[in-house]
């Protein structure tokens, strides 16, 4: 029995990556130490998190920052505030993050962090306070240089804001320490829209390829998004400018499933987005959606709540698809699943996509979170450049580059795949598998370039 604790997060992110890796090692063992070498991060940082809330009374937290791999640049990865937060969960995203990175063709290491604090049901002076504890802490640890956090689940501009302040006041520097800044203070254009629009620009692609009678242009092609909050939102309304139709939302206490064939309206998420920003509920929706256009499913996620379906966007948390919902997926006709949340199908829920690509013809193609969601990081990153420029780019500059990293991205996994994603022949109709590809691309890049810095050999 090993001697570590189990990390059951860590251990599922990193036994996906080893089985996708299974051809490639086997024509290049010698990358076996490289996959032994990459999954230990290069450091952990566990610190006190002492606040005082609304009574005057000291609540204490646990923070992290898991900095995971720098071989491509700073540590980059966002901070989740959530109180289902453990090492287990920030090691499997900062391992994820790492080959993500990897993937936008940026120059950024992995990483990730945050704390078991739970921003639900705090005032603006709590959360504020806490963020200022936090910074004292992480700041020691951070620099444009060093490691640049974001957001994440419960980090949003206002987090940012706060934590940017103090690590401000704190050392009296003006520095690109974080991404997701405000327009005016050093932040990026369309960053709080990157992930959605990345993962739509994303499964553009993959629709042309796979299925291109489900353009996103056309009203008839159905797409059911999981979660309400920030790439969950975004994702949506780049479906509603694009022409598709919506037909779910969720957040952590139930499911709202559209019950007309116009589906969810610009308008209606413009008012979840206000909902979400005062910690509301979609269970709340019901006071001002317009009475029979929405089921809401207490206590559910959409998957098994829709009857036809093309594309689904897991948008939520981890695991957030079980191997039952995904059979429910491919009984409603599903094509296209790809995730804007960080492992978002369960092990058996991929193994059920898997295998329904493999019988070719109309079968599922599912991109991994690595992938399709890069597009948040990747402005992020862009970000940074801008910030070393001390410039701002225009919303639509910002855009191009966006889609030329999405489009960058999605061919370097599809070739990767083409190549080592065994069941895939020439002339066949099963499409490569873009979870190897991905986990191979991602992987061959961090390795090489820590094979040439001396970190394995
Ligand atoms: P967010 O704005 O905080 O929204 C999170 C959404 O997921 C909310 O609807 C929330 O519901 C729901 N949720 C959170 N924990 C849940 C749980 N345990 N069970 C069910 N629902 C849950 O966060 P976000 O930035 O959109 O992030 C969503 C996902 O995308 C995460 O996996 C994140 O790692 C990933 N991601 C984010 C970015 C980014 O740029 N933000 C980039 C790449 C990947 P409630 O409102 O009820 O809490």
């Amino acid at each position: 029995m090993s001697q570590l604790p189990s990390e059951p997060e860590f251990e599922q992110a990193l036994a996906e990556l080893t089985t996708s890796l299974g051809s490639f090692l086997k024509a290049h063992p010698g990358y076996q130490k490289a996959l032994d070498t990459v999954q230990v991060p290069e450091r952990v940082i566990q610190f006190r998190v002492v606040w005082e809330d609304d009574q005057g009374q000291a609540q204490v937290n646990r923070g992290f920052r898991v900095q995971y791999n720098s071989s491509l640049g700073p540590y980059k990865g966002g901070l989740r505030l959530h109180p289902s937060v453990n090492l287990s969960i920030l090691k499997f995203l900062g391992f994820e993050q790492t080959f993500k990175n990897a993937l936008t063709g940026l120059n950024m290491g992995g990483g990730k962090g945050g704390s078991d604090f739970d921003p639900k049901g705090k005032s603006d002076a709590e959360i504020r306070r806490f963020c200022v504890s936090f910074m004292t802490q992480l700041s020691k640890h951070i620099g444009q240089d060093i490691d640049v956090p974001a957001g994440d689940i419960g980090v949003g501009g206002r987090e940012i804001g706060y934590l940017f302040g103090a690590y401000r006041k704190l050392r009296n520097e003006f520095a690109g320490i974080l991404t997701g800044k405000g327009l005016h203070w050093g932040g990026s254009n369309i960053r709080p829209e990157a992930t959605g629009y990345g993962l739509i620009y994303f499964v553009e692609h993959m629709i042309q390829k796979a299925c291109p009678e489900y353009s996103l242009s056309k009203p008839s092609t159905l797409v059911a998004i999981s979660g309400s909050g920030n790439v969950s939102q975004f994702t949506a309304l780049k479906v509603i400018e694009l022409g598709a139709t919506v037909v779910s939302l969720s957040d952590s206490k139930g499911a709202l499933i559209a019950t007309t064939d116009a589906g969810f309206s610009k308008d209606i998420i413009e008012s979840i987005s206000q909902l979400k920003l005062k910690g509301g509920f979609l269970e709340s929706f019901t006071d001002f959606a317009d009475g029979g256009n929405y089921t809401y499913h207490p206590g559910q996620r959409p998957w098994k709540h829709l009857t036809k379906v093309h594309i689904a966007l897991p948008g939520a948390t981890q695991n957030e698809v079980s191997a039952a919902e995904a059979e429910a997926l491919v009984k409603s006709g599903v094509r296209i699943v790809a995730e804007g949340s960080n492992m978002g199908c369960t092990k058996e829920a991929i193994a059920v996509f898997e295998a329904s690509r493999k019988k070719g013809g109309a079968g599922v193609w599912y991109a991994p979170g690595k992938a399709s969601n890069c597009g948040g990081v990747a402005v992020s990153g862009l970000e940074m450049a801008q910030n070393s420029q001390r410039l701002t780019w225009s919303p639509e500059e910002v855009d191009a580059k966006l889609k030329n990293i999405m489009t960058d991205c999605y061919h370097t996994c599809l070739s990767a795949g083409e190549k080592w994603s065994g069941e895939h022949n020439a002339g066949s109709d099963v499409l490569p598998s873009l979870l190897a590809g991905a986990n191979v691309a991602g992987f061959i890049k961090v390795a090489d370039a820590m094979k040439a810095q001396g970190d394995w050999w």
